[in-house]
């Protein structure tokens, strides 16, 4: 990749944060480059994302939550542990420099609510000797030091969405 790799945060409460970051690593694979996504507090094949990689061998996709409502007001101590394990494999795979772009997808709202502490992330990013990785942020309310540390923030802001109207998660669309 060109240059330096960035720090890039996609929050906000429309939609579009983790699209962007697959319409950013579909263009990146088509370079040749090589992406791996990172779902926290996810954990369903059932995403039409985890059928496209299976197209793309440059592009991973590993999910590092479990199918289970997380219970943010008093998270489970698993879950705390799942995002935990989600972290180190991050830090490894930017460490490694195995990867042109590392997409964080939802971390956002694990360090919102306290699963990772913020301090954390920004010490390893300040500290890190990542070369070329590109690291994505995605999910809603970005900690204001990560916003900060950055050098790309996008803020999708919610207009209107069909959820509004009773409209639920639609296939090839929402998941
Ligand atoms: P997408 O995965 O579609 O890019 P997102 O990453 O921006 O959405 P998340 O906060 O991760 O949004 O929420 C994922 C799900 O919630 C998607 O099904 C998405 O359509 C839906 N969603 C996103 N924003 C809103 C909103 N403002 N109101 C209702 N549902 C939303
Ligand atoms: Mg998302």
């Amino acid at each position: 990749m060109d240059g330096q790799g960035m720090v890039q945060v996609y929050t906000g409460d429309g939609k579009g944060k983790t699209t962007a970051s697959l319409g950013l690593a579909m263009r990146a694979v088509g370079h040749g480059l090589k992406v791996l996504m990172l779902q926290f507090l996810k954990n369903d094949e059932n995403y039409g994302e985890i059928k496209s990689v299976k197209y793309l061998p440059d592009f991973e996709i590993c999910q590092v939550g479990r199918d289970c409502f997380v219970n943010f007001a008093n998270p489970d101590p698993i879950d705390v542990k799942m995002v935990r394990s989600g972290w180190e494999k991050a830090k490894d795979a930017i460490t490694a420099q195995k990867y042109d772009i590392v997409i964080l997808d939802e971390i956002n709202v694990a360090i919102a609510y306290g699963l990772l502490p913020v301090k954390e992330v920004i010490d390893f990013l300040e500290c890190r000797n990542s070369g070329k990785t590109e690291i994505v942020f995605t999910g809603i309310a970005a900690p204001l030091e990560l916003i900060e540390l950055a050098d790309l923030v996008t803020e999708m802001k919610n207009v209107k969405h069909y959820f509004n109207l009773g409209i639920e998660s639609r296939t090839g669309i929402d998941h």
